[in-house]
């Protein structure tokens, strides 16, 4: 039965508030025949937010009550428009957000990254609540499913990677036996926890992977990202011009295209779906009847270019203070830092006494692998920068992309081509 099992993914714009939220019930009601699991984020930027109230905990900020209340609120109010006045739901969610209330009136003691995960879950833990809850009124046999019964993460928290066997095992327990009586599944993005059952989270815009994590060890036939534009574009339609819809894209494609930035799917939502050969299919909840894009194992070859650009990218420059060339040994330590701290690496040169790497700027990691090499090495940190990928690139589209940029660092490998760059100044008269 599993065979037809089909997965469905829909992100915080897609249930950002109650009109929304109906729109993705008649998705599911209209597409969703058949054994269907449905992952949901977290509404709207519930998590940006979230990561606030965390924040202001962690420094003991006077605002931090008020920030959630503000949460809280706003999901009372969509709870409001989809229900009426008095429905069980909103005592479950209310069960829910005061058990982080129990968290932030405690002193913060725990570790940050530990405290986040337990306070930003939230958001899916309620927005699924909501939706299942919306569902059953509308007469749909849906079951709330707590994916931290499923997904089995390692310790490393905000980043949790996944224990796949056990994580496999456990939704064949737990999950095959709920579609295998017909029920429709409803489950949290995002969300795993440790082996000592603590919250763990996958990383910032996870709820893709999740999906893929599911779809994966159930063996799903397909599965479905919803989104708000029509499938994978050629490049963001917020920055470019002219951008065109692909029909299909292969695994490969995908997999280059979002690890540097194209923004539409998670980059590590791919690989689990490849490994089975389950198709992934990119929609339009606001169009659903679209064609979307089909990323599956077929291979193209004849793509237009394809523009992916990441900001937040901070070039690192190692050199050896003593001018001995950049050898082996010194690779192997560099790499293992790196490594320790889960940076995120986009683009690497060397030459014989430097060592220049191009990383994602996240939270403090650039200024800890910089303290942790520097009684080894010279090193100089260039933040702000922007990551430029070009897939089956063209010359003029590139000429276009240089304009106003400085260029910092460039490769090109076949038909990709890869600058890092910042804005030239402007010059002002005096
Ligand atoms: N709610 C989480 C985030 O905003 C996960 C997701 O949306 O995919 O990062
Ligand atoms: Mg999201």
């Amino acid at each position: 039965m599993n065979s037809a099992l089909r997965v469905f993914k829909f992100g915080g714009a897609s249930i950002k508030d109650a009109e929304r939220i109906k729109n993705v019930c008649s998705i599911i009601q209209q597409h969703g025949e058949g054994p269907l699991l449905v992952v949901i984020s977290a509404m709207g930027k519930t998590t940006n937010t979230l990561e606030e109230v965390a924040r202001s905990y962690a420094r003991g900020g006077e605002e931090t009550l008020a920030l959630f209340e503000a949460v809280k609120q706003a999901h009372y109010a969509v709870i409001s428009d989809l229900f009426g006045g008095d429905h069980e739901i909103f005592s479950l969610v209310n069960d829910l957000f005061v058990e982080v209330e129990w968290v932030l009136e405690e002193e913060p003691q725990d570790p940050y990254d530990y405290l986040y995960d337990q306070i930003v879950s939230i958001g899916e833990l309620v927005s699924t609540r909501i939706v299942n809850a919306y569902l059953q009124e509308q007469g749909i046999k849906s079951e709330w499913l707590d994916a931290r019964d499923v997904i089995l993460t390692d310790n490393i928290f905000r980043e949790g990677w996944v224990q796949w066997t056990e994580t496999q095992q456990r939704a064949q327990q737990h999950v095959a036996p709920m579609l295998a009586d017909g029920k429709m599944v409803i489950t949290q993005g995002f969300i795993g926890s440790t082996s000592e059952n603590f919250t763990t989270t996958l990383g910032r815009e996870g709820s893709d992977y999740s999906a893929a994590i599911f779809s994966y060890c159930l063996d799903a036939e397909s599965m479905t990202i919803w989104k708000d534009v029509p499938g994978v574009l050629t490049a963001d339609p917020r920055k470019f011009e002219n951008v065109t819809k692909l029909e299909r894209l292969s695994y490969r494609e995908a997999i280059e295209m979002t690890y540097y930035g194209a923004k539409v799917i998670h980059p590590k939502t791919i690989k689990p779906l490849q490994n089975k050969n389950i198709p992934l299919l990119v929609k339009s909840f606001i169009e659903p009847a679209g064609t979307g894009t089909t990323v599956s194992g077929e291979v193209e070859d004849n793509y237009p270019p394809m523009v992916a650009i990441e900001s937040n990218q901070a070039l690192v420059q190692i050199r050896t203070r003593d001018f001995s060339f950049v050898a082996e040994h010194h690779m192997s330590m560099l790499f293992k830092e790196i490594a320790d701290l889960r940076l995120q690496v986009t683009m690497m040169q060397n030459t014989a006494i430097s060592f220049s790497v191009c990383v994602y700027d996240q939270d403090d990691k650039v200024a800890r692998f910089k303290e942790r090499i520097e009684k080894d090495f010279q090193v100089t940190v260039e933040p702000g920068l922007e990551l430029i990928t070009v897939r089956h690139f063209q010359n003029e589209v590139l000429q276009r992309l240089r304009e106003g940029k400085i260029v910092l660092m460039e490769e090109r490998v076949r038909q990709t081509v890869q600058l890092v760059v910042k804005d030239v100044p402007v010059l002002e008269r005096k």
